[in-house]
């Protein structure tokens, strides 16, 4: 078996109560095998994004994990989750019961469609640089540097970290 390699999930959910969505993801991701989820970031309420008008609120956070899977069964791993908490994929962007990005497999790079590493709009993202700051401060994203200089470069979102009785 391969070394363990830190990884980071995204996770957002913004239909059928979006913050229980997030938690179970938070216990799905623990579950997968040669996978142990070993940080959580706050649960954020963040606006959309792009995709159709009128979509409710997200519910966003990032999960660390250690695992021993190659990057392509993580993603095809993390599909299968989504699938199960119930999504549909309809227009691009639109309201999802649940989406896991794979953020960062360690500093591996790698561009195709079906899975591009660090995530292509990751440095971009506010909803996701507020969350992986939490639980990584000092991360560096491969060719696109500290985590902190894309923090302090992202266009700024309406946001809120929720307390965890929310
Ligand atoms: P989005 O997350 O941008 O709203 P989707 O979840 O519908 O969109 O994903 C669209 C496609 O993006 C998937 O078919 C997947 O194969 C691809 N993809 C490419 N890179 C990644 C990545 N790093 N993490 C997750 N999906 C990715
Ligand atoms: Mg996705």
């Amino acid at each position: 078996m391969q070394q363990p390699v830190r990884a980071y999930i995204g996770i957002g959910s913004n239909l059928d109560h979006p913050a229980t969505q997030v938690r179970r993801a938070f216990a799905a991701l623990n579950a997968i095998p040669a996978c142990l989820c070993v940080a959580q970031s706050p649960l954020y309420r963040t606006a959309p994004v792009g995709g159709p008008p009128n979509q409710p609120d997200y519910i966003n956070a990032v999960a660390a994990l250690d695992t021993a899977l190659a990057p392509e069964a993580l993603l095809t791993a993390l599909q299968a989750i989504e699938t199960v908490q119930g999504r549909v994929r309809t227009a691009p962007w639109g309201p999802r019961t649940l989406d896991l990005d794979l953020l960062l497999y360690g500093e591996f790079t790698r561009a195709d469609s079906w899975l591009t590493l660090p995530h292509p709009r990751l440095h971009q993202r506010a909803f996701v640089l507020y969350p992986l700051h939490d639980i990584a401060p000092t991360l560096t994203i491969p060719g696109r540097g500290q985590l902190s200089e894309c923090l302090a470069q992202c266009p700024p979102l309406t946001m809120a970290r929720l307390d965890s009785r929310n």
